[in-house]
């Protein structure tokens, strides 16, 4: 038995390698703003300015697999069709009208955050078509696709840089007024302006060291100031404290304001106000409905809203019932 557990615990290890060689390329060309997996046609025209809907029609997805990590690779799009690769995503579909919000729900691994990838095209389906305003985002240019879409991450990637810079990274040219009331709504001017270079705080890792939630409140302040048609937030899982989860909630709630967003969605609030949840599992929408709906339906769903959600809602509640808090 050893004998056979030896090669494969060896082989095993050499692909964990490989994966983390891949995300930390992934991360390097995020911070970069590179996009080596995805670049425009020939003949690729910015998405009208218009563009606000979503669609997501049978969409396939795998991700690259690690026999064709290469340098080549990442500068080369082109992925035989022959090579080996786990499905992520099998025929997902659906529809975000202008100014709806559409929450993702799910267990951990089900591809929540690939089918949010997709949209501001990190990577493109290997078949079927994600399309924005009617037209497919491979069609447009990749600078106008991401100029209308705000993505609010679980950990949010700041430069190692001042305030201001991370901030002007959203909107070129913007007045200090503008980053002002952006960071007011966002609920974290109160700390920048505490601070004794303010705006000219060097933050990261090298320098002023922000929390979780304040890293999520600056870029909730960036998505602001961008003002996209669409956005798209991966929800912390971490729970904050109280204090700095409301403020956040508020911050979040700018921030989704009459634009179209797709929420993968770790709280209550936010499923219950969405106009349409779907619940992924193995890659696939298995359930989809309003929240009322999907409890009734006794599913998937209503197991999620026993197990995760309903916790909150007593939290909720005892919140409500406390004004102090609100
Ligand atoms: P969720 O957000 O619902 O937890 P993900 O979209 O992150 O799920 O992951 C879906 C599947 O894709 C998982 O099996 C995960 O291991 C895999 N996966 C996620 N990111 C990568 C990647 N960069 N390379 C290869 N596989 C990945
Ligand atoms: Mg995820």
């Amino acid at each position: 038995l050893t004998r056979l557990y030896g090669p494969l615990t060896a082989l095993s290890n050499v692909r964990v390698d490989v994966m983390s060689a891949l995300v930390s390329f992934e991360r390097v060309f995020e911070i970069l703003d590179l996009q080596p997996l995805v670049q425009d046609r020939p003949g690729a025209r910015p998405l009208p300015a218009d563009a606000r809907s979503v669609e997501f029609d049978d969409v396939h997805f795998a991700y690259p697999g690690a026999d064709q990590v290469s340098l080549a690779s990442l500068q080369d799009i082109a992925i035989p069709d022959h090579s080996p690769r786990i499905p992520v995503l099998r025929g997902i579909s659906f529809r975000i009208r202008p100014g709806q919000l559409v929450a993702l729900v799910g267990p951990s691994g089900a591809g929540k955050t690939t089918i949010s990838q997709l949209l501001p095209r990190i990577y493109d389906p290997y078949s079927g078509a994600v399309r924005i305003g009617g037209v497919d985002v491979r069609d447009a240019t990749l600078q106008s696709v991401r100029d209308a879409i705000g993505v609010v991450s679980q950990d949010a990637h700041l430069f190692h840089d001042t305030i201001r810079a991370n901030l002007l990274y959203a909107r070129p040219g913007a007045l200090d007024d503008e980053l002002v009331a952006a960071l007011q709504a966002a609920q974290i001017w109160d700390l920048v302006a505490a601070l004794p270079e303010g705006l000219d705080t060097v933050v990261g890792d090298r320098g002023y060291r922000l929390s979780g939630g304040e890293k999520q409140r600056l870029a909730i302040a960036r998505v602001l100031l961008k003002a996209p048609g669409i956005v798209v937030l991966d929800e912390a899982t971490a729970h904050l404290d109280s204090e700095s989860e409301a403020a956040v909630q508020q911050a979040l709630a700018a921030a989704l304001a009459g634009r179209t967003s797709l929420v993968i969605a770790h709280r209550l609030s936010t499923v219950r106000a969405a106009d349409l949840i779907l619940v992924v599992e193995h890659g696939q929408v298995v359930e989809s409905g309003t929240h009322d709906e999907l409890v009734a339906r006794g599913g998937l769903y209503a197991d999620l809203y026993r197990t995760q959600f309903q916790g909150q809602a007593a939290i909720q509640a005892s919140t409500e019932a406390s004004p102090a808090q609100v």
